[in-house]
């Protein structure tokens, strides 16, 4: 079956173009916002302003610890996250940086800001500790569903660490998506194909990146207002935007399978 995977609302979307047109509607006049991305300097300022306070933060870095961010609008209340540095933690995003929507939307605020760059500087002195601290916190605060790096991207090391993070925590869900294809590859080359069952991973599809998806991993893709997209044209499934419901009415990112893709509207 081909749907909206949103949990909240009965609409069914069975096309790109009832998703673009469904986008459409919302809007009083009936007309879709105009693309933008930011410019380059932009970025990078905003960037640079998260790895200063990171480089800062280092020389206290012993006296820090991560949080676990409580679930947001996009994630759904009882979804947690974590995340990093978008470009400065990324591995592969010259192509995607200056669209990022993370960058143009969420790392704005102090608190984000201050967030990400503590992270940053955990997971750079000690990674090991970064992701111990993480596993801890799922135990703490008895987290069901996480997702990890809605900014930011991991090493090749790191899909190692939350192998075992899913392995310790087996009642908690973790979701996330990467462009780090050559580590994820990496990873699964290692486990011949294997990894835990509550751990979800999903290839971050974008126009203009080769991707070889050698072990055939879910992949997600952009869907822009004029149609364009690295999707299939059938067959996918169409993010509705609260990955908490998702998990709760067991659809979406959760379950998707080998060769299952998920399509989200630029935004
Ligand atoms: S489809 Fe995926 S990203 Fe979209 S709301 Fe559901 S779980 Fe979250």
């Amino acid at each position: 079956m081909i749907t909206k995977a949103n949990g909240t609302d009965n609409l069914i979307i069975n096309s790109h173009e009832e998703m673009i047109n469904a986008k459409a509607k919302r809007k009083k006049d009936g007309s879709l916002a105009k693309e933008r991305g930011m410019n380059k300097e932009a970025v990078i300022e905003r960037v640079r302003k998260m790895t200063a306070l990171m480089k800062e933060l280092l020389a206290n870095v012993h006296n820090l610890h991560v949080d676990l961010m409580e679930g947001n609008e996009k994630t759904g209340e009882n979804c947690r996250t974590v995340s990093l540095i978008p470009g400065f933690d990324c591995v592969n995003c010259s192509h995607c940086l200056g669209e990022c929507y993370d960058v143009r939307n969420v790392c704005i605020t102090d608190t984000v800001i201050y967030q990400r760059a503590k992270n940053s500087a955990i997971h750079k002195a000690d990674p090991e500790r970064y992701w111990r601290e993480i596993s801890e916190q799922i135990k703490l605060l008895m987290v069901t569903e996480l997702r990890l790096n809605v900014g930011g991207d991991f090493t090749n090391e790191d899909f190692f660490y939350i192998e075992k993070v899913a392995k310790e925590n087996k009642s908690c869900d973790i979701l996330f998506f990467t462009k780090n294809y050559d580590g994820l590859n990496a990873f699964l080359d290692k486990r011949n194909g294997r990894k835990p069952k509550n751990m979800q991973m999903i290839a971050s599809v974008w126009e203009g990146m080769p991707f070889d998806n050698k072990w055939n991993v879910p992949c997600s893709h952009v869907l822009h207002n004029d149609g364009r997209t690295t999707a299939p044209e059938y067959g996918s499934v169409y993010c509705g935007g609260n990955c908490s419901a998702c998990h709760y009415f067991k659809q979406g990112c959760w379950t998707l399978k080998k060769g299952d893709n998920v399509v989200f509207l630029y935004h």
